[in-house]
């Protein structure tokens, strides 16, 4: 979802009381900055911002903070919050790359991350690049709490089949596993649907889902 070139769009990224400029700053004390000692959860590639603008306004006592890498995309989730009156309070977001996870949140800071329709990268060179590859896998695992853990959902079988098999490679325990999110009634009580998520179980695609938790931490 790589919107080019969206005039102004860094601009007003940097002037929104939404977005978080200088998010390395805050490394360790985020609950200091939303002002309370609640849960800190994370969507990693939020996109426009509605799961987490649906979640942050169900679960209040929850912080929530979006990081989307590209401003073409991110301006779309900041101009909605503008717009919305009664915005919740509970929701802040950051341009950055994942890759800079450590130097944006201490150990054991973050008790969820959220991984929601993450960009498959095909290629095998690009393998690096899937956000469950063992590279981010490690960087979530510095990151976690000890009760903390990784939600993923996709459409893309073969980026599903990928990351099952990188978490077991990394030791990571799955607590939950659908390979049909949406024809499971107990799991769909508690989904938050995502842009893509909408569009693809539109189109009659599965949605593949799962939980997990790194080898240091304990089931959520
Ligand atoms: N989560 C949203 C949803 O489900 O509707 C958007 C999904 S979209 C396919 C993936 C998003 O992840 C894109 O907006 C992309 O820019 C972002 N993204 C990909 N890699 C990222 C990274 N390393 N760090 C931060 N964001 C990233």
């Amino acid at each position: 979802m790589r919107l080019r070139n969206i005039p102004g769009s860094r601009e007003t990224i940097a002037e929104s009381p939404f977005v978080v400029s200088n998010p390395a700053e805050h490394r360790g004390k985020w609950r200091e900055l939303f002002g309370n000692s609640n849960p800190l959860y994370i969507e990693i590639g939020m996109g426009k911002g509605r799961f987490l603008t649906d979640s942050a306004a169900l679960y209040p006592d929850v912080n929530f903070l979006g990081i989307e890498m590209y401003s073409s995309v991110l301006i779309r989730a900041v101009q909605k919050a503008e717009e919305t009156e009664n915005f919740p309070q509970n929701i802040l977001f950051i341009r950055e790359d994942a890759v800079r996870l450590p130097e944006l949140f201490s150990r054991g800071e973050a008790d969820r991350i959220f991984l929601n329709f993450s960009d498959p990268w095909p290629k095998e060179r690009h393998a690096k690049r899937r956000l469950t590859s063992d590279r981010f896998l490690r960087k979530y695992e510095m990151i976690l709490s000890g009760g903390g853990s990784v939600y993923f959902k996709t459409d893309n079988e073969d980026l599903f089949d990928f990351s099952l098999e990188s978490m077991r490679d990394c030791g990571w325990t799955l607590d939950r596993v659908s390979r049909d999110l949406h024809s499971d009634a107990v799991l769909m009580r508690d989904n938050v649907m995502t842009e893509y998520e909408e569009r693809f179980s539109s189109a009659g695609h599965a949605i593949f889902f799962l939980t997990a938790h790194p080898p240091a931490g304990r089931k959520n």
